[in-house]
């Protein structure tokens, strides 16, 4: 495996529902990322989402599975935390080799959770490249580190790598948060004329392109507050307003819409694209 892709939050949790939905969910999985916060939303998100029952994208955010996920408990959901170096002893990871292969209680999957893999020793590696090896067909292992560096070629090799790109979005100017903030009002109160209206305020590509990396930024923060994220009071209202998949549809758009600003889209027909594409997503 060892492919690796470079994606902020929002990408990653698209990537996730994405591989489930298409059945090419690996068995195990290494975030790379220093920000502890981020890696947090990613382990939360990605085990809701494996054992997630409902039809359709997962997750869905409110099956049984979903909420005791979200609320940390779980009993399918199996976490350990280094807390420095080589503080993830041997006998700690042959205890979670045991116990995946017990069945789960209640899901179709066990997921096990190991934060700040970079702190097992190398003897606690070789236990876990064990199960990594040949785990039974339920068991997901979500690892999270600081820098690959701090594990083992062999571990490396059995385990798909994603680094999380906690810089992908930046701060806009005034404007631009004066027009995103008025779309996202606009979205909330259902409000398609003025979501028109207040689109169409973006006359630059500058402009698009800050109010678009602004709306992408509150609506990340607001699909990370559905998993235990905080955010300014904006993202909460959002997290209020609307499920995880029509958030997760808006950031979609957004994501869209970025690729046509670099693809150099003409301002008025952008100014067109980007409610009516808003509007599907968050209305419909
Ligand atoms: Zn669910």
């Amino acid at each position: 495996m060892n492919s690796t892709t470079e994606n902020g939050i929002s990408e990653i949790l698209t990537e996730m529902s994405d591989m489930l939905g298409s059945g090419r969910f690996p068995h195990a999985l290494l975030f790379e990322t220093a920000d502890a916060h981020a890696a947090d939303i990613i382990c939360r998100y990605t085990a809701a989402a494996a054992l997630c029952t409902a039809g359709g994208r997962r997750p869905c955010g409110q099956c049984i599975n979903c909420r005791k996920a979200q609320s940390g408990i779980h009993p399918d959901i199996i976490t350990i935390e280094g807390t420095g170096a080589r503080s993830l002893h041997v006998d700690d990871i042959r205890s979670i080799r045991q116990d995946a292969y017990i069945a789960p209680n209640e899901g179709q999957r066990k997921v096990y959770i190991i934060k700040n893999a970079g702190d097992m020793s190398q003897q606690s590696q070789n236990a876990l490249l064990k199960v990594l090896e040949e785990p039974p067909e339920y068991v997901v292992f979500i690892l999270t580190c600081g820098s690959r560096a701090e594990l083992l070629d062999t571990v490396l090799s059995r385990v798909q790598i994603f680094t999380v790109n906690t810089n992908a979005v930046e701060e806009g100017s005034e404007d631009d948060a004066e027009i995103s903030d008025g779309i996202i009002e606009a979205l909330i109160n259902r409000d398609e004329y003025s979501l028109l209206v207040t689109c169409s305020l973006m006359r630059t590509r500058r402009q698009a392109e800050g109010t678009t990396r602004r709306l992408y930024a509150v609506f990340s923060s607001a699909l990370m507050m559905k998993y235990g994220g905080t955010g300014e009071k904006v993202c909460a209202d959002i997290a209020a307003a609307f499920g995880v998949n029509k958030i997760r549809r808006i950031c979609g758009v957004l994501e869209k819409a970025r690729e046509l600003i670099q693809t150099n889209i003409n301002s008025t027909l952008f100014s067109v694209y980007l409610p009516a594409s808003l509007a599907e997503a968050a209305m419909q």
